[in-house]
């Protein structure tokens, strides 16, 4: 589909918000610049027009990303895992890695997962993500939940991994370890099917990967034999080697 008309305008309503006009653009050029604007727009209100012109362009990206029935991967037991892109998989909630201030990634086009997640799902979620926190900072290990919007998820868990700095500390194991219990517990009590967690803290924020997935897959365990045995639990990998980790750490 060519998105070269709906994204001018789309480019036009955000550039005119920061007071600039939008240069030449080629229309390989506008995905990108456009995500761009979305990524440090600051949380304010924002038109209805813009609104649906915004979720016809997105929600017609994510059908053509090629959406991912969490439902249907491979499950052994209550748990799957699954590599790829976060923003595919169709589930009652997907789990995103966030900052403190829980408003999103604001530097453009940036690679992290709180940045693929806000930039797919649509400006909504660092609109209601700014109402819940009104300035405040979120502590690590909770959860705050969101809708999906143009994602094919119902919700997102919005939580706040640690920080390593160095090596592994006794309260970076257990703000990880909180970071799942507080998610499968959200999900619990939402009365979800289905969870979808990302690899939490491992990238930008520096947690060993072989440790984290040994906590995450141990707290998921835990929880799926004593306190819920109908929730599905996907693991979602990005790279081959998060893969690995997880393949020989579930066998
Ligand atoms: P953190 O700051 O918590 O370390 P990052 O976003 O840097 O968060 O990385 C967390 C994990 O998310 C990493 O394992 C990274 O490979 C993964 N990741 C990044 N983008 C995506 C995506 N689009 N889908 C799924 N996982 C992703």
């Amino acid at each position: 589909m060519n998105y070269g008309t709906v994204l001018d305008k789309l480019i036009d309503i955000l550039s005119a918000e920061r007071g600039e006009k939008a240069p030449p653009l080629t229309d390989g050029q506008k995905p990108g610049y456009f995500r761009a604007l979305c990524n440090v727009r600051p949380p304010e209100p924002v038109s209805d027009d813009f609104l649906q012109l915004q979720d016809e362009y997105l929600s017609a990206r994510t059908r053509e990303r090629g959406v991912v029935d969490a439902g249907k991967l491979k499950y052994n037991g209550n748990i799957a895992l699954w590599r790829g892109d976060i923003t595919r998989l169709n589930a009652d909630a997907v789990v995103n890695a966030c900052n403190c201030a829980l408003l999103g990634c604001f530097i453009p086009l940036h690679g992290c997962i709180d940045n693929a997640i806000h930039s797919a799902a649509g400006v909504q979620v660092r609109l209601d993500c700014n109402g819940m926190m009104n300035g405040s900072l979120e502590p690590n290990g909770r959860v705050r939940v969101t809708k999906g919007y143009n994602l094919p998820c119902r919700y997102i868990f919005h939580t706040v991994g640690p920080q390593v700095d160095g090596k592994v500390t006794d309260t970076n194991r257990a703000d990880l370890k909180n970071c799942y219990l507080s998610c499968l517990n959200k999900a619990k009590e939402m009365g979800l099917g289905s969870i979808v967690f990302c690899c939490i803290s491992t990238g930008v924020y520096g947690y060993p990967k072989d440790e984290a997935c040994a906590l995450a897959v141990s707290t998921v365990k835990d929880w799926l034999k004593s306190c819920c045995n109908s929730l599905k639990v996907v693991f979602n990998v990005f790279t081959a080697e998060d893969e690995d980790i997880y393949e020989h750490e579930l066998a």
